[in-house]
């Protein structure tokens, strides 16, 4: 009867679109077990001064899926943020990486790095973020002043007066704040200047090509100028090559994270 209507007949439930949907909900109910589980765990990157220093790193989370084996975040953050499963992934990663800050503390060598999570935007949006943060630093004995948050632009400019109040309350306390993807989103300057930030991230889209292409130069530069005549530190992400180095801190750039410094990777092997 199916083959008599021929093959231009319109089919409801697309065998492929089906088969996509079935995965995705595998996939959800997988992360839901895995959270139970503790399948999630961080990586950490170092971000290093221009002597090469290590500052600090930033915590970079990963699923060591049963199956799978290691699932990178953009696998399944996207569908974490879809589910509404992203706020108690959010709040295992933070309370991993402030975990690991206490346990940095205690060792001489390390006692002054910070710790950078990346927050997603229905995790800030929470009415009682802040106050999770401070309960989180607080149960793990870990330093605020160690904590940076990195936030992206559309997040905070969602509400800018809600992301203002969440930020001075947490400032208050010493949590540092990180715009990251500098340059990628809205980049709306005259909020810029009003948010609390403490630090600009340029987008490792700028740094790749930064020595060939000359829009790019122009944009890096740019944002180490506009983070300095803000009074913020500037971190360029995904430098690759000592040539990208070289060019960065000759015009004017602090601090540095990518590979070639160090790949993300097990706390003990920072
Ligand atoms: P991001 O915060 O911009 O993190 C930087 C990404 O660039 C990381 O990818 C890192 O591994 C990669 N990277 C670092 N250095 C280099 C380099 O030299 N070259 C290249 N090509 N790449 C480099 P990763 O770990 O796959 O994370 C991707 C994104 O997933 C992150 O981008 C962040 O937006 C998100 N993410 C990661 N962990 C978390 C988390 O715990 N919570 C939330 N909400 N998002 C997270
Ligand atoms: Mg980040
Ligand atoms: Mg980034
Ligand atoms: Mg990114």
């Amino acid at each position: 009867q199916a083959k008599a209507q021929g093959r231009n007949t319109l089919c409801f439930f697309d065998p492929a679109m089906q088969a996509a949907a079935s995965a995705r909900s595998a996939l959800e109910g997988d992360m839901r077990q895995g959270i139970l589980r503790n399948e999630f765990l961080l990586h950490y990157q170092p971000v290093v001064d221009e002597a090469g220093k290590v500052l600090g790193a930033e915590a970079l989370v990963r699923w060591n899926h049963p199956q799978r084996g290691m699932v990178p975040p953009g696998d399944f953050i996207p569908l974490a943020e879809q589910t509404g499963l992203i706020l108690a992934l959010g709040r295992q990663v933070l309370t991993m990486a402030c975990r690991q800050l206490a346990l940095w503390a205690t060792a001489p060598h390390t006692a002054d790095w910070t710790v950078a999570v990346n927050v997603s935007a229905q995790e800030f949006r929470q009415p009682g973020f802040a106050d999770e943060v401070l309960s989180v630093l607080r149960d793990c004995g870990a330093d605020p002043a160690h904590l940076k948050l990195e936030l992206t632009e559309s997040l905070l400019l969602h509400d800018v007066e809600d992301s203002i109040l969440k930020m001075q309350a947490l400032r208050t306390l010493g949590v540092g704040f990180s715009l990251d993807d500098f340059g990628t989103g809205y980049s709306s300057l005259s909020y810029l200047k009003r948010l609390p930030l403490d630090q600009l991230k340029i987008d490792q889209s700028f740094v790749r090509d930064v020595l060939t292409d000359p829009n790019d130069a122009t944009i890096a530069c740019t944002i180490i100028t506009l983070a300095h005549s803000l009074g913020l530190d500037v971190v360029a992400e995904g430098v690759e090559t000592e040539g990208q180095r070289a060019f960065l801190l000759r015009n004017g750039c602090q601090q540095f994270q990518g590979y070639l410094f160090g790949r993300p990777g097990p706390a003990e092997l920072l």
